[in-house]
């Protein structure tokens, strides 16, 4: 059973039919997926999504593809419950939502490429490809390489080892090319036009974005279906952040969650902050940004959805910060310290920014906030190669290491209090 009415343009309403396009012919804006929720009434229940499988598509209903093609081990990771790391920032309830473990790439992008791929399938595409940071390029090749379609992805000539590594191991076709993500997107659009392939986030992008409400979903229902008061979300399209919103305004409308207050924030870093800077400067245009910065997976100076996730901060009362390469990559390590999550700096941003929010009393720290883990550190080893202690080699003889001890100050040596000093 299909709920999906069709595509609607965000900006002027006008209709068409389902299909592989993205702008809307009257006035060029983006195209959106409509679905009929007085007919999910009844029929999309707590207890229909919970008989699910454990993996994205136990929300399929709320998802414009009629048959999963790949995917069906992605999504539906953890909401993790903080401990040591809520009791250093002094808050009640604050949680993780690990993307960084997410099947089979360790990022969010697991969400949009498996719903961009089915459905770039049911089309009845050969090809598919992306535009891409890094995550996006290793999902869709992943995927592409699990349904056995050709895949091009295209990338920035300048991402780090692991994320060039972690796509071609998978066998598609990559280009590197000279300039920034923005230089890559706008190619990707003449190749899409060109090629009449799937481009999974140009040509295919109204059924891709839908994907990403599924972390949104995920922490409503892993919540004990109701919404968190805070959700700190991470920007570099704007894809993600909307999505969440798009996602919880689902729930409350088919009533499995409660109409509560959810506020979304936008966390950026400093060395690309287009979105942030439009938010608190209270306007609608998005400057665009030349990036510099480390967190290079949310380096996208000109982002396609920025407008968007700037209305859906302001619209449901939250804020944007940002983060420096500084504050990233000690975030990354008090993560790591404290929770056991290493996360790249996509994820060193989120927390970062989250800290900012904390402590500057815009999250009120007894109140429930929720941190969107989007990626993993072991791509982006990088980043803080040169920030840890290399451990000394000894030979193997006890008295090699009695010594080592003593110089660690021996075997009393209470447990080391880390979160504070890495603040
Ligand atoms: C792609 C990505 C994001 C968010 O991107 P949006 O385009 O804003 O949805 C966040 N974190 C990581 C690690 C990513 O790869
Ligand atoms: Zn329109």
């Amino acid at each position: 059973m299909s709920y999906v009415l069709g595509l609607k343009c965000k900006e002027c309403g006008h209709k068409a039919p389902v299909s592989p396009v993205h702008v809307c012919e009257q006035c060029f804006g983006p195209y959106e997926v409509e679905y009929d929720y007085a007919k999910m009434k009844g029929q999309v229940t707590r207890e229909s999504i919970a008989r699910g499988p454990k993996s994205l598509w136990r929300y399929k209903d709320l998802l414009p593809v009629n048959k999963p093609v790949v995917g069906f081990h992605s999504g539906f990771t953890p909401l993790k419950r903080s401990d040591r790391l809520a009791k250093e920032l002094g808050c009640k309830e604050l949680y993780f939502k690990d993307d960084s473990c997410n099947y089979p790439t360790y990022s969010y992008k697991e969400r949009v490429v498996s719903v961009a791929i089915s459905k770039a399938v049911e089309f009845g595409f050969d090809t598919v490809g992306c535009a891409s940071t890094g995550n996006l390029a290793n999902s869709t090749a992943a995927h592409a390489a699990a349904a056995g379609i050709r895949c091009f992805v295209m990338i920035p000539h300048d991402l780090e080892l692991g994320k060039v590594l972690g796509s071609l191991i998978f066998g598609p076709t990559m280009v590197r090319i000279r300039g920034t993500y923005d230089d890559v997107n706008r190619l990707c659009t003449e190749i899409a036009d060109k090629y009449g392939w799937a481009i999974v986030n140009v040509n295919l992008r109204p059924y891709y974005t839908e994907g990403a409400k599924t972390h949104g979903f995920e922490i409503a229902e892993q919540l004990g279906w109701r919404l968190p008061q805070h959700t700190v979300v991470p920007t570099a399209g704007g894809t993600i952040l909307p999505k969440i919103f798009k996602a919880y305004q689902e729930f409350i409308e088919l009533g499995l969650v409660e109409k509560t207050s959810a506020k979304i924030y936008s966390a950026q870093a400093a060395g690309c902050n287009p979105v942030v800077t439009a938010i608190q400067k209270g306007v609608d245009i998005i400057e665009p940004q030349k990036p510099n910065t480390i967190a290079k997976s949310i380096a996208i100076g000109n982002p396609a959805d920025g407008y968007y996730a700037a209305q859906v901060v302001r619209d449901s009362g939250g804020w944007g910060e940002s983060a420096t390469d500084r504050e990233i990559v000690d975030a990354i390590k008090l993560l790591a310290k404290t929770e056991g999550i290493w996360t790249e700096p996509a994820g060193g941003t989120t927390l970062a920014v989250a800290i900012k929010l904390i402590e500057s009393g815009r999250i009120p720290r007894d109140e429930s906030i929720v941190v969107s883990i989007t990626g993993n550190g072991l791509k982006t080893v990088e980043c803080v190669q040169n920030e840890l202690v290399q451990p000394k080699v000894i030979e193997p003889k006890l008295a090699e290491f009695d010594a080592l001890l003593a110089e660690n100050g021996g075997d009393k040596k209470p447990a080391p209090k880390l979160a504070a000093a890495a603040v």
